[in-house]
């Protein structure tokens, strides 16, 4: 019970403690996907407003050059030099500050005007590096786009150069894509691009694509970067204590030219939930700790106080109550309950030594002749099959006396019943000093006697009837005013095998009694 009681104490500490600990790891992945879902719709508004305002700037300039008075003076003289006097100033400075990596004049459709990253650039046809330029100077819509040219990958703006609804041209600024890992790198955001190889390979020049070359390659994209090993598929991944953005760069062609890869390492986040999340546990612990001990200390309690009263129902049990502790001063309903307990208990034992001395008492005035103090008949009547039992197991012989006062009657008659009783009380007295303790001296009738022999052989009861014989009939009862003698008859039988009952043997004694009578009295027949 004890044991149960702890052991289910046990069982629900540990069921709460695990479940705490579920309950906390079940938070800690719900916040880390909460986080990483923030920080990835996070991530890509950083990365919509940086693509915004680099396009705008692109735009921008793109739209100055291509409306402005040197622009349109270069294209109707067809004389380049306008347009790198008012703005090889601008370029170099725009390009020494990484805000653009190339200023690119076009003539229609896709012809070579004035590129500023290289001025001694003929005049020759770049239709198939720049689709871009071939589009705006046929829709005469200005482009923002992601393009790998012969060059670098980039973003680009392109603007028409148009004159009087006629078009001559367009301007394109670019700048590398590299730029927004610098953007991010700027915000303290660690990002890293991923450029397809394949694309980088077809588009680029040679001598171009051998600079990317040397950037590690991962599953086709040459990274710029710390390379991570994510799954394109995925928007975002969270990996450890790590969050990765993945976001597509599509090109003009609208396919995936590169991925711009944002790493967010949230260590430090995770680590102030966790010391929140242990001190929660731990705090949890230690209130269960306290609830326990509480309960345990009540619990001993409790349980010394019952032991106290299973100790009185044990002395109950075993009837000490002797042993009893004396009743005590009432201070709770324990103490009272421990009184009445003991009440009961001396109530109870009051009570059984009561029955134990009637019992005594009625027991023996059921076997015992008042008169004589020997054994009466109701206690052959009751014993004889468990003296037979006992004959028959043990083997041994057992003889039987029957005996019966001679010419009793005179007696009465002469001295009257009182000393008839006192002939009795005083014959019995005599009988009782042969005997042995093992034999069983009984009143048969009225002035009848039995002494059942255990142990004892046929001969050995023959003499110890001659023995009684004799001594009565030289015993000298006293009366008041003289002695008188008496004297008895005796019969002498043995039990045997054969007999079924107690009583085969005692009327074999009984027969020959009656032929003691018969031949003359005092005398011993077998
Ligand atoms: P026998 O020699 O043939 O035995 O003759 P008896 O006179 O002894 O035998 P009987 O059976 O004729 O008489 C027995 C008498 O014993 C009769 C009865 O009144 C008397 N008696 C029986 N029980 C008691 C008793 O408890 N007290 C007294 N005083 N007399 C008793
Ligand atoms: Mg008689
Ligand atoms: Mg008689």
């Amino acid at each position: 019970m004890k044991k149960k009681i702890y052991l289910s104490l046990l069982f629900s500490f540990l069921i709460i403690i695990i479940t705490s600990l579920l309950i906390v790891k079940n938070a800690f992945n719900n916040i880390k996907t909460n986080f990483s879902k923030k920080y990835y719709n996070n991530t890509i508004k950083t990365y919509n407003f940086l693509l915004q305002k680099e396009k705008t700037f692109l735009k921008s300039i793109a739209e100055y050059l291509a409306t402005s008075p040197a622009t349109k003076k270069a294209y109707l003289t067809n004389n380049k030099q306008y347009i790198i006097d008012a703005f090889l100033p601008l370029h170099q400075s725009l390009y020494k500050s990484r805000l653009i990596d190339e200023m690119h004049f076009f003539k229609t459709p896709v012809k070579n005007f004035v590129a500023f990253s290289n001025l001694k650039l003929q005049e020759i046809n770049l239709t198939n590096a720049r689709r871009d330029i071939l589009w705006v100077t046929t829709s005469l819509k200005p482009s923002v786009h992601f393009y790998i040219c012969r060059q670098y990958p980039g973003l680009r703006a392109t603007y028409p150069v148009i004159y009087n609804y006629h078009i001559y041209g367009s301007v394109s600024i670019g700048s590398n894509l590299i730029n927004f890992k610098n953007m991010f790198d700027k915000l303290n955001m660690h990002a890293a691009i991923y450029l397809n190889d394949k694309i980088l390979k077809n588009s680029l020049c040679p001598e171009k694509y051998s600079i990317y070359k040397k950037y590690p390659l991962y599953k086709g994209y040459r990274v710029i970067g710390d390379v991570y090993k994510i799954n394109f598929n995925n928007k975002y991944e969270t990996k450890k204590e790590n969050i990765y953005v993945i976001i597509p760069v599509i090109d003009f062609f609208h396919q995936k030219a590169a991925y711009i890869v944002v790493k967010k390492n949230f260590s430090d986040t995770l680590n102030i939930i966790k010391k929140n999340a242990l001190k929660k546990i731990i705090s949890e612990i230690l209130f269960y700790f306290f609830v326990f001990g509480v309960f345990f200390i009540l619990f001993r309690y409790i349980y010394s106080r019952f032991n106290e009263l299973q100790n009185i129902l044990n002395l109950i049990k075993e009837k000490k109550f002797e042993q009893l502790s004396p009743k005590i001063k009432e201070k709770d309903e324990f103490d009272t309950f421990k009184n009445n307990l003991i009440d009961v208990a001396k109530d109870l034992s009051l009570y059984l030594n009561l029955l134990s001395n009637e019992l005594q008492y009625y027991s023996k005035k059921a076997y015992i002749d008042e008169l004589t103090s020997v054994y009466n008949r109701n206690f052959l009547q009751e014993k004889a099959e468990e003296i037979m039992l006992k004959y028959k197991l043990s083997k041994k012989p057992m003889a039987i006396i029957m005996f019966d006062i001679d010419d009793f009657k005179k007696i009465n008659d002469t001295y009257g019943h009182d000393i008839g009783d006192l002939v009795l009380t005083e014959l019995t007295k005599a009988v009782k000093t042969i005997l042995r303790k093992e034999d069983i001296f009984i009143r048969y009738g009225g002035e009848e006697f039995l002494i059942i022999l255990p142990d004892t052989g046929f001969k050995d009861a023959i003499k110890i009837a001659e023995k009684i014989k004799k001594h009565i009939e030289n015993m000298k009862i006293t009366l008041p005013d003289k002695k008188i003698n008496i004297t008895i008859s005796l019969g002498v039988s043995e039990l045997t095998q054969k007999d079924v009952s107690l009583f085969d043997a005692i009327k074999r004694a009984d027969m020959k009694l009656y032929q003691a009578k018969n031949s003359g009295k005092n005398r011993v027949v077998y």
